[in-house]
């Protein structure tokens, strides 16, 4: 331990942003460098939230995604209040006041406030948004309270309705569809993932969901809700008049960074808490915001790193990526003169994640593929919509500018990572369909790229895995464990498993 007296960090919101920054400020906690309060609403402390739906439909236990051991952070030292809400930051005098009305002093303030559901405005819902008070047989799809709900339901193969057709909701729906429940999915546009897909892979997409048992309807603009006489939830009703009964209403229709007690502070807030390069909020040298609730936007104008502004992607990835940058800081103690955190934004690819369905959407695929281009735009297509599978690849000068690939999950695959990587594409795209027939696999080409990102939640890239399975790492589990690879949303552990497999293949005499 130094001689200077321990600098009082206190972090607000305990999800699983906060957890990864705690984590890597672990052996500044243990030399008594620091004094750590970490203060989280929820009952229970950070836990894998990505995996939230998978606990609410029976596949794995809350148990299994916690991400934090209170008991451990305790004796080293660490004041961990849980259920306990921050109501107040008191620039001024450098502390903030909690629910409770007592207070806690900071050097630093590490803001991890995460995001909530939006609630959207239906008769019979509180329209409240701070303080959603949802009617029983109601919830949203965002903490373990909401799992149990759920649960419940899906237990007993009841019927859920759920509200909103973007890639949560339907991970949810096709899930407790293949658990037992009765789902259906109410929805705005004429299919599902509509404001991001095109027409011909919406209309595949929206066939497969219902062969897999999710009901869809669309073109609903829903208005209110039905109850019984105790209150609860009896059905949705739309703007036409037409009632879709069920249990249980899951509302899937987005989410919206937690800005209010920044901003009650006086700190500017666009739609995430505004923080610079330091991950500093603008204004204050004091405060900093991580995760679904921190939006970087540099305040140096002409700054050669920045990448322009960068809104709450909502997603765990760049959360985990700014939680390790900042509180490696804080472990060196200062930043560097001129180091800054630079995200490396990924271009955006949204991935249906389901056991019997794949779907994935990248880029702009909204070509015409029937138009003339005189800007080296090309368009490929395939579709067999009876056998639930759509292609399409739209090229500039033959580098992927966007693509929709349904049911075709190896083609899809390696079109992400030819998108992410900028390659050429094949002059025969036929070629790449390919990959989902039999002896596909073997004829993948940059999926054998070091540099390629499997896990794109952690942000580790093929070499990393395979250097881990040269010094011995054997499961999915033990390259969890040293890269950290698979511990998101865990759609990459059947990559992780291939590669391992092919590490250890024995190799011909
Ligand atoms: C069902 C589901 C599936 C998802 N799937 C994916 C996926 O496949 N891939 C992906 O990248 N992302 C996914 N996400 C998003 C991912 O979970 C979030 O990006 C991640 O949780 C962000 O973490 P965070 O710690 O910043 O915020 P949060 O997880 O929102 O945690 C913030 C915490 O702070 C607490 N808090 C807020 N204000 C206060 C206060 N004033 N006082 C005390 N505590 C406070 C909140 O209660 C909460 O516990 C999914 C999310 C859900 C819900």
């Amino acid at each position: 331990m130094s001689s200077r007296p321990a600098e009082r960090v206190v972090v607000v919101g305990f999800g699983p942003v906060a957890a990864r920054f705690i984590d890597v400020l672990e052996p500044s906690l243990a030399s008594g460098d620091v004094q750590l309060t970490v203060i989280g609403s929820e009952p229970e402390a950070a836990y894998n939230r990505v995996l939230v739906a998978d606990v609410g439909v029976g596949r794995t236990s809350p148990s299994a995604i916690a991400l934090s051991d209170p008991a451990r952070l305790a004796s080293m030292g660490a004041e961990v209040l849980l259920g306990a809400g921050v109501r107040r930051i008191d620039r001024a005098r450098q502390q903030i006041l909690l629910d409770d009305g007592t207070v806690r002093p900071y050097d630093r303030l590490v803001l991890a406030t995460g995001a909530r559901p939006v609630i959207p405005y239906l008769a019979g819902l509180n329209p409240d948004p701070l303080h959603p008070a949802l009617p029983a047989g109601v919830t949203a799809l965002r903490d373990l309270a909401d799992a149990r709900a759920l649960r419940s339901v899906v237990e007993r193969r009841g019927d859920l309705v759920i509200l909103g057709g973007g890639i949560l909701g339907l991970e949810a729906a096709l899930a407790a569809a293949e658990e037992g429940a009765r789902v259906t999915v109410v929805h705005h546009g004429d299919y599902p993932l509509a404001r991001t897909i095109d027409d011909g892979g919406g209309r595949v997409l929206a066939s497969a969901l219902r062969s897999q048992g999710v009901r869809l309807v669309s073109g609903a603009k829903a208005v209110g809700l039905e109850h019984d006489d105790a209150g609860a939830f009896t059905a949705l009703r739309l703007d036409d008049g037409r009632l879709v009964s069920g249990d249980l209403l899951v509302l899937s229709c987005g989410v919206r960074p937690r800005v209010e007690l920044a901003e009650g502070a006086g700190l500017p807030v666009a739609s995430g808490i505004l923080v610079d390069h330091s991950l500093r909020a603008h204004h204050d040298e004091y405060i900093y915001a991580i995760g679904d609730c921190a939006e970087v936007r540099c305040t140096f104008p002409d700054c050669a790193d920045c990448q322009g502004d960068t809104a709450p992607s909502g997603l765990i990835g760049p959360g985990w990526k700014q939680a390790e940058w900042l509180a490696e800081s804080f472990v060196a103690d200062v930043v560097p003169t001129g180091s800054r955190y630079v995200e490396a934004v990924l271009p955006p690819v949204l991935m249906l994640k389901a056991r019997r369905l794949d779907a994935v959407v990248a880029g702009d695929a909204s070509a015409d593929p029937w138009a003339a281009h005189d800007d080296g735009t090309a368009v490929a297509l395939w579709a067999d919509p009876q056998q639930g599978s759509y292609a399409k690849m739209v090229t500039r000068n033959g580098v992927l500018q966007g693509l929709v690939c349904v049911g075709l999950p190896r083609a899809g695959a390696e079109l992400v990572l030819l998108f992410e990587s900028g390659a050429v594409l094949p002059a025969d795209r036929s070629s790449l369909l390919r990959l989902d027939g039999a002896e596909g696999a073997a004829s993948s080409s940059s999926s054998s790229n070091p540099a390629a990102i499997v896990c794109r939640c952690a942000g580790v890239s093929r070499g990393s895995i395979e250097q881990a399975a040269v010094v011995g790492c054997s499961s999915v589990a033990e390259v969890s464990a040293s890269t950290r690879a698979g511990t998101g949303c865990g759609g990459c552990h059947s990559d992780i498993r291939s590669i391992i497999e092919q590490h250890f293949q024995p190799t011909p005499a």
